[in-house]
């Protein structure tokens, strides 16, 4: 990469942008989910090192102890070799191994100033993409050469849109005023990666925290919107009941039947009352139980997940969640086993920083409409890092920017419009500028 020395936001964007469009589409080809996204980690090292970013990665930011779900030792495997083959350094990514993927990226400015953090996931879906001659990733030779994996999010384009600002930042170091820190996160997809940065320390000094997502409700290319409401908080649990196996025609009477107990569990769980302070969703996704027809079932599992418009409904889904699983239990006289999957909070962004945030944006060419205000009705973990900042008196924010998604989130067909990959880089690299400079603060505190 040829090194300008431009220091406008929009030029600099603009004169690598094209590079960034090639970033996401390499990105897009080797599509790896949550904890084995390998390829990734390995192609944003590489970039942030050659820019002159310290880098940490491997068990230095994700902690064991918060890898929920982690895929098999098989599957890790045959992913850290598929990224190899697929052209990333060794170097970088046997920290990673066993799981410890994602990179943080630090830059120290010239100049005095806050700790400013940028949080980018990079995952995955699973699931096959559309194999169709519409689809713009088969026709333009970028689609999924994974088996079963795929960028149906367009976390592929949040990751090069994060290695956009990060080249601006290197290029205009002499001017940086303060510390940037870039946080590319693994496994947001089932909501883990997160929790795990956060449990290594990675949040502890950020005084700014600003991340987003492409498309959701916002549609348009163009678009932004700040004033985000309505994040779900969210908890998932793998739930075990173990009885005891009989003979089904012999001796029934002697066995504990844990499917039954499975069935009282998810038909009473569907019937927690609502709370008044808002909006709640229940689901049980998954049920597995039992072996044959005359064996009585030793075990039953499901999948479990509660929502709330905020903390605390969803703090009384899981409350009222565990009392049903224990009586159940009770009932049936099995053994109960709850263990934690994921966690996401309702979240908040701060109010300075959605006002400085839509001053930003009405400066900028590349916005034509900022939404005033928008339900997001989705869940992200997002959330865990912006309430560690919030809580330590910094403030945090989450953007959506606006591109058409075609079939949809997490649909075969998902695309995105990667003018989006400039529109989010050049807000972001704005919204820094007006953290840092303190004239510009007092702009748009007017
Ligand atoms: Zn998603
Ligand atoms: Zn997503």
């Amino acid at each position: 990469m040829i090194m300008c020395t431009r220091h406008k936001p929009e030029e600099t964007i603009q004169a690598h942008f094209n590079e960034a469009v090639q970033w996401r589409r390499d990105l897009h080809k080797c599509p790896q989910p949550s904890w084995v996204e390998f390829f990734a980690t390995g192609y944003v090292a590489e970039k942030l090192e050659e820019w002159g970013y310290e880098l940490k990665l491997g068990r230095e930011i994700i902690a064991e102890d918060k890898q929920l779900l982690l895929p098999e030792a098989t599957i890790l495997q045959r992913e850290y070799e598929r990224a190899l083959k697929a052209g990333v350094q060794e170097k970088y990514i046997s920290p990673a191994q066993g799981g410890f993927t994602g990179v943080v990226g630090i830059l120290k400015g010239d100049q005095p100033g806050p700790t400013v953090a940028f949080r980018f996931d990079i995952d995955s879906n699973e699931g096959l993409e559309s194999k169709a001659g519409s689809h713009r990733p088969v026709k333009e030779g970028f689609a999924s050469q994974n088996p079963g994996y795929a960028h149906m999010c367009g976390h592929d384009a949040h990751t090069a849109m994060g290695l956009l600002l990060a080249c601006h930042f290197a290029e205009n170091k002499a001017n940086l005023k303060g510390t940037i820190k870039f946080l590319f996160q693994p496994n947001e997809e089932n909501l883990s990666g997160a929790a795990a940065m956060i449990a290594t320390g990675q949040l502890d000094d950020v005084d700014y925290l600003f991340s987003g997502h492409v498309g959701v409700s916002a549609r348009k290319i163009g678009q932004i919107a700040l004033d985000i409401h309505s994040i779900l908080a969210l908890s998932r649990f793998e739930v075990s009941y173990t009885g005891r196996p009989t003979h089904a025609g012999i001796s029934p009477n002697e066995g504990k039947n844990a499917l039954l107990g499975a069935c009282a569990a998810v038909t009473n769980l569907y019937a927690i009352a609502r709370h008044d302070q808002g909006a709640s969703r229940i689901n049980v996704g998954t049920l597995e139980a039992g072996t044959t027809w005359n064996i009585i079932p030793e075990s039953a599992n499901f999948r479990l997940e509660t929502r709330g418009v905020s903390n605390e409904v969803n703090s009384y889904m899981v409350q009222k969640a565990t009392e049903v699983l224990q009586g159940a239990a009770q009932m049936y006289d099995l053994t109960l086993e709850v263990k934690p999957a994921a966690t996401a909070l309702s979240g908040r962004n701060s109010p300075e920083l959605i006002k400085l945030g839509q001053k930003v944006a009405e400066n900028l060419h590349s916005v034509q409409e900022t939404i005033p205000k928008i339900p997001f009705n989705g869940s992200e973990d997002v959330t865990l890092m912006m309430e560690r900042v919030q809580n330590q008196g910094g403030k945090a924010l989450f953007v959506l920017f606006g591109t058409p998604v075609f079939g949809g989130h997490h649909n075969s067909t998902f695309d995105v419009d990667e003018n989006v990959i400039f529109n989010g880089a050049e807000f972001l690299a704005r919204i820094h500028e007006a953290v840092t400079e303190e004239s510009l603060i007092d702009d748009y505190r007017q």
